[in-house]
């Protein structure tokens, strides 16, 4: 099925994949995502199962074709499984994918139901194999649960890909562990730098680890080819000989990514934004609320291929400098 009417902004990028956050909270912490009392939304501000169903047809109508569900923590939300049974049904129609990126606390409860609904992957986040070190990171300790929630999501047919944010002085020394571990059952990982979005208690800068350095690490210890392998996402691979798996980076800060981006992002509110490093935003709420919500949908989509800018605009922040943007990745669904 060809979309008549497809998502082609300015700068002639065909946009064929939605992040869509389900909910802004979450039952982690983690240190550089959110403040240990981070400000929810009102639950009337945040959209509704039917208004998230209908948001995603009428993306799916202009062409989208690969749907990620996040969040905050979208297995948090009480009747996401509904939703992703609902959008399931689309898929074959129009849809072509339809994954989730989840902490995995809660993913040993929903693993059968996401694969039985047509999920087939998912990327789990995972920072540390150290219950201490994850505790400290998520500022809970949940490491045995999502290890259960990992184990689940294999057993239930799942491909699971690993995501990993690189913390100096943090998890930095056992990166070398977790993609043997990854690797050694079969899971992809990619490392993530950490990306000034919203304020949190530390300095993030405290924290930044440029993924160069990592690779010249990682390359006196395992021997990485270049990988021709591509989503359409920001991520560039390599192959891994010693251990057979692929190993992806994303790296916002010190590579810029956005020439073949692909992608826009819905938060739980129904504001859409073109890039998660810039302000720009429409208010799709405020469509579906209007009295022709599927007209005014599409006019917004509209105006965000007008407004999706060349490049994000990040920049690592100066030790005690605020976030290059307020908003934080929980709330932009990462
Ligand atoms: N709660 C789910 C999870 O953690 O997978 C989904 C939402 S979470 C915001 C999505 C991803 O964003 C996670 O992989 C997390 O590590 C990453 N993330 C959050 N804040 C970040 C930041 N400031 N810089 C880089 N990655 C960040
Ligand atoms: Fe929650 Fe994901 Fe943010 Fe961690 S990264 S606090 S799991 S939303």
């Amino acid at each position: 099925m060809t979309a008549s009417n497809p998502l082609i902004d300015q700068f002639a990028r065909r946009v064929s994949y939605l992040r869509l956050s389900v909910i802004d909270r979450c039952d982690l912490r983690c240190a550089y995502c959110m403040p240990e009392r981070m400000t929810f939304l009102p639950k009337a501000e945040v959209l509704t199962l039917e208004e998230l169903h209908k948001l995603s047809l009428g993306f799916i109508a202009r062409g989208i074709t690969k749907l990620r569900l996040t969040g905050g923590e979208p297995l948090v939300r009480r009747d996401m499984i509904e939703l992703v049974r609902a959008l399931g049904r689309k898929l074959g129609h129009g849809l072509e994918e339809l994954t989730l990126t989840t902490n995995a606390t809660r993913l040993a409860e929903f693993a059968d139901d996401l694969a039985a609904a047509g999920v087939r992957r998912i990327n789990v986040s995972l920072d540390t194999l150290d219950r201490a070190t994850f505790a400290r990171i998520a500022r809970r300790d949940m490491l045995p649960q999502v290890l259960e929630g990992i184990a689940a999501a294999k057993a239930a047919g799942l491909a699971v890909k690993l995501n990993t944010v690189a913390l100096k002085g943090i998890n930095e020394d056992e990166i070398h562990d977790l993609i043997g571990w990854a690797h050694a059952q079969g899971m992809e990982l990619t490392l993530i730098e950490v990306m000034p979005l919203g304020e949190v208690e530390q300095d993030r800068f405290d924290h930044y680890l440029p993924l160069d350095a990592v690779r010249e690490s990682l390359a006196r210890r395992w021997t990485l080819s270049p990988s021709g392998h591509r989503t359409g996402g920001p991520a560039r691979y390599v192959d891994v000989a010693e251990t057979g798996g692929r190993l992806g980076f994303i790296t916002p800060l010190t590579y810029n990514f956005c020439e073949g981006c692909n992608r826009i992002r819905v938060t739980a509110t129904g504001q859409l934004h073109p890039c998660l490093g810039g302000t720009e935003a429409v208010d799709l709420r405020a469509a579906l609320r209007s009295a022709d919500p599927d007209a005014a949908l599409s006019a917004g989509l509209d105006e965000a291929m007008r407004i999706k800018p060349a490049r994000h605009a990040f920049a690592i922040e100066r030790r005690g400098e605020a976030p290059t943007l307020a908003r934080h990745m929980s709330t932009t669904g990462g």
